[in-house]
C-alpha cells in the first residue's frame, strides 16, 4: 500500500487503533467512487501526517461486524482516534481534503500542524484539457477527447454526475427502453469517460482559476495546467433570499424533492414555484406526503401542460395562486410556517406546513471565474455555436452556457461539439 497507511483486519483494531495514539481510520469498500475519490488524498496526507498520525484503512465488506459495531454503514467513512477515544468529525461520501485535513490538525498541537503544512509540496500537472464540471456535459467532453488521445482531466468539487444522480427517475435519455435511475445513468456516465482515461480530480476544492493562462488550483497545492478550458459547471437552484431561508435551509426547507421527499411521509408540505421543476417534483412528492400546496406568483402554471394536467387532476395536491412567500418561519421539528402575501389583496397569512420545498429557478455556476466572460442577460455564458467562450481557448458547455433548453440530451450535445472542435483545433 502506497504512503505511510497500514491495511488492517478487525482482528488488530484493538491493538492498532484503540490502543494506539492518534488514528485515522478509513473503512472503504471496492467498486465505489467515493473511495476512489479520497484514495490519494489519504495516501498523500498520509505522507505528511504520517510520522505524527497513524493512517490505517480497513476492508469494510470483509470487516462488516466491526464496522456495524462502530455504527458505520457507508464507504468511504473516516473515523479519528485519539488513545483510544473517538474525537473530531465522521466524514463520509465525496470527502474533501480540507475536511481531512482539519480533523487531523484537531489531533495535534497547533505548532506541529503548521509545521507539517510546510511539507505541503505544489505540483504543476500538465494537460491537453481541464474540464471543470463533471455533470454530463462535462462528462461528454472528457468521453469524446480521451478517445481522439487527448490528456484530460476532468475537475469537480463534487463527485461527478452533476444533477443526473440527484435525479429519481430519468425517462427521457435515448437507449433505454425503462426509465432509468439518475445515479446509474450518471454511473455509467462517468465509469465510460474513466475507462476511456478520462482522469478525475473529485470532491476537490477550486481554489483559483485563470482562464487566460488556463491554470486551474485545486486543494491548495496542485496547479493543473492545460492547453484548452472546458466549464461545465451546469447551474444551481435559484435562493429566495427570504427571511428565514438561510437559516432552515435543509432543516424545514429543501431544494431537492429525490433527496428529501421521503421524510415527508403522510406530512403536508408547501411547495414554491409553478414551472417545470416545482410541478413535477410536487407529482414525486405527492407519492410521500398527504397533502401538497403548490403557492404561485401569477394566475397559471409555466410548467408543460402534461405535467399540469396530472397536478390538476391529483387528489393530493392544491393550488395558491397570485401569492408569493415572504418568511419561513420554524416552531419546532416538521413544525413550519410560510407566510404569505395575497398579491391582489395585499395581505398576509400563515400556512403551517411540516416542510417546504423551493422550485424557483436556476442560477449558473460561475463564482470562481472571476474574468471577463461574456454573458447573457440571465448571467449565463455566451458561446459561439462550437461552444467558444470570448476567451481564446476557453469553452462552455450544459447548463451553464446560455441556451433555451436544458436537458441531458443538450448537455451532452454541447459536450461532444466542445470535444471535437477542440480536438480539431489542438490537431
Ligand atoms: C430536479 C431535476 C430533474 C431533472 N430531470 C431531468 C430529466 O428527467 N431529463 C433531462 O434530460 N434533464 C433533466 N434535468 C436537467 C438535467 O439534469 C441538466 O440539464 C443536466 O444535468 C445538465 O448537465 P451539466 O453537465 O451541464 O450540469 P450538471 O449536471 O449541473 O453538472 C455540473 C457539475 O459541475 C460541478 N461544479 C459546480 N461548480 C463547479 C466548480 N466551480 N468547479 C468544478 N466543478 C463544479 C457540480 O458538482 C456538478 O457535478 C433535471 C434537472 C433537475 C434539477
Amino acid at each position: 500500500m502506497a504512503g505511510k497507511i497500514k491495511e488492517i483486519n478487525a482482528a488488530a483494531f484493538k491493538k492498532e487503533v484503540l490502543q494506539g495514539d492518534k488514528v485515522v481510520v478509513d473503512f472503504y469498500s471496492t467498486e465505489c467512487p467515493p473511495c476512489e475519490a479520497l484514495a490519494s488524498k489519504y495516501e498523500n496526507l498520509s505522507e505528511i501526517y504520517g510520522d505524527d498520525i497513524k493512517f490505517i484503512k480497513i476492508f469494510r465488506q470483509q470487516n462488516r461486524d466491526l464496522a456495524e459495531s462502530l455504527d458505520v454503514t457507508g464507504s468511504p467513512t473516516i473515523l479519528f482516534y485519539d488513545n483510544g477515544q473517538l474525537v473530531g468529525d465522521r466524514l463520509a461520501g465525496g470527502i474533501k481534503r480540507s475536511d481531512l485535513m482539519k480533523n487531523l490538525d484537531k489531533l495535534l498541537s497547533s505548532q506541529k500542524a503548521e509545521q507539517l503544512k510546510k511539507k505541503i509540496q505544489q505540483v504543476e500537472t500538465e494537460t491537453d484539457v481541464a474540464i471543470l464540471g463533471g455533470g454530463p456535459a462535462g462528462l461528454t467532453a472528457g468521453l469524446y477527447l480521451a478517445q481522439a488521445h487527448l490528456n484530460t482531466i476532468l475537475i469537480d468539487t463534487a463527485l461527478p454526475g452533476g444533477y443526473v444522480s440527484t435525479t429519481h427517475l430519468v425517462s427521457n435519455y435515448p437507449g433505454f427502453i425503462e426509465p432509468q435511475p439518475g445515479f446509474m445513468l450518471s454511473h455509467f456516465m462517468s465509469e465510460q469517460a474513466k475507462t476511456n482515461g478520462v482522469q478525475f480530480r473529485a470532491a476537490v476544492e477550486v481554489n483559483d482559476v485563470d482562464l487566460e493562462e488556463k491554470k486551474v488550483k485545486i486543494d491548495g497545492f496542485e496547479t493543473i495546467k492545460a492547453k484548452k478550458i472546458i466549464i461545465a459547471t451546469g447551474s444551481r437552484p435559484r435562493p429566495l433570499d427570504l427571511p428565514g431561508e438561510n437559516e432552515y435551509r435543509g432543516n424545514g426547507i429543501s431544494y431537492c424533492a429525490t433527496c428529501d421527499a421521503k421524510y415527508f411521509e403522510d406530512k403536508e408540505v408547501v411547495v414554491i414555484g409553478g414551472g417545470n421543476s416545482a410541478i413535477e417534483e410536487s407529482l414525486f412528492i405527492a407519492k410521500f406526503a398527504k397533502k401538497i400546496t403548490i403557492v404561485h406568483q401569477f394566475d397559471h402554471l409555466q410548467a408543460n401542460k402534461d405535467a399540469q394536467k396530472k397536478a390538476f387532476e391529483h387528489p393530493k395536491i392544491e393550488f395558491l395562486f397570485e401569492h408569493e412567500p415572504r418568511e419561513f418561519k420554524k416552531n419546532g421539528t416538521m413544525d413550519m410556517e410560510v407566510i404569505v402575501e395575497d398579491l391582489k389583496m395585499k395581505d398576509k397569512k400563515a400556512i403551517k406546513t411540516n416542510g417546504i420545498f423551493v422550485f424557483v429557478g436556476f442560477i449558473p455556476n460561475i463564482e470562481t471565474f472571476n474574468e471577463k466572460l461574456k454573458l447573457d442577460q440571465w448571467g449565463y455564458l455566451q458561446t459561439d455555436d462550437e461552444m467558444r467562450t470570448n476567451i481564446p481557448g476557453v469553452y462552455a458547455v450544459g447548463d451553464v452556457k446560455s441556451k433555451v433548453y436544458r436537458q441531458i440530451t443538450t448537455a451532452v450535445a454541447d459536450g461532444t461539439i466542445a470535444a471535437i472542435t477542440i480536438s480539431k483545433e489542438l490537431e
